[in-house]
């Protein structure tokens, strides 16, 4: 799918390095469903902190053992499991291009630290483009409350906005879609609340120095796609002409 793009998608131009893109917003933005759009365009991996975390509880890693409860509480896990988390995610080798954090700084600190980290490391050739997609309150409690995933392929559908052609299943699979633990109401507010208090101050940090994109989610699902990819495409632009 190109939504409505004409030509080669980044992943074609294969050379092309696209960099770090951090996408910030509330709990229901649409990251997920964008991260994994911009993804596939770019060719570039889609690192969701929450799906690694879902992972790691699944399969009972001393992470998982550790994220659970707090997770199941809607609230964060402690900066420093995460940012060890992503530091490990980040050195693999599909990174070399350029990767998409979604859910990813969610706190100054793992704001802070990302900073660093790339001070320190060859791995970017340049300071992340961080996109906010904004969206209002009463469309995110809608949206999670409607919200069901594909325990198979993570393909991600909305019961009001996007539901399956069939039922409760998958379009591409079959499989029976599930509510996420953290999608039930009492944790949704607990989320969203999370939001305000730890995450608006990421946004304000890089505001603050000049580096925040904000993008309208009100918008339909491919209408926000369509903007994302403007903005990721005319920082590419810039990085080559610099290269
Ligand atoms: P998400 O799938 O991004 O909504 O994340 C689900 C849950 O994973 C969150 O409610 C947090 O408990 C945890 N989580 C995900 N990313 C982070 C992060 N960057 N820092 C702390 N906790 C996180």
């Amino acid at each position: 799918m190109d939504w409505g793009r004409t030509g080669l998608t980044m992943a074609e131009e294969s050379s092309q390095y696209i960099g770090p893109i951090v996408l910030l917003g509330p709990p229901g933005a649409g990251k997920g469903t964008q991260s994994k759009r911009i993804a596939e365009y770019c060719g570039i991996p889609q690192i969701s902190t929450g799906e690694i975390l879902r992972e790691n509880v699944q399969q009972r890693t001393e992470l998982g053992r550790l994220a659970k409860d707090v997770m199941a509480r809607g609230e964060l896990v402690p900066d420093k499991l995460v940012c060890d988390m992503v530091a490990g995610r980040l050195q693999k080798p599909d990174c070399h291009r350029g990767f998409i954090l979604d859910g990813f700084p969610r706190t100054e600190a793992q704001a802070l630290w990302l900073d660093q980290f790339f001070d320190n490391s060859k791995l970017s050739k340049c300071l992340p483009i961080v996109i906010r997609i904004d969206v209002d309150y009463n469309t995110l409690t809608r949206r999670l409350t409607g919200r069901r995933t594909c325990p198979t392929c993570g393909r991600i559908y909305n019961i009001h906005s996007r539901p399956p052609q069939v039922d409760t299943l998958c379009d591409v699979d079959g499989s029976k879609l599930v509510i996420r633990d953290d999608d039930r109401d009492e944790v949704i507010f607990e989320r969203l609340a999370a939001y305000d208090r730890q995450t608006k101050p990421v946004a304000e940090y890089y505001a603050a120095k000049g580096r925040l994109i904000a993008v309208n989610g009100d918008q339909s699902v491919d209408q926000v796609t369509s903007q994302l990819f403007r903005v990721i495409e005319s920082r590419a632009a810039t990085v080559a002409d610099r290269n």
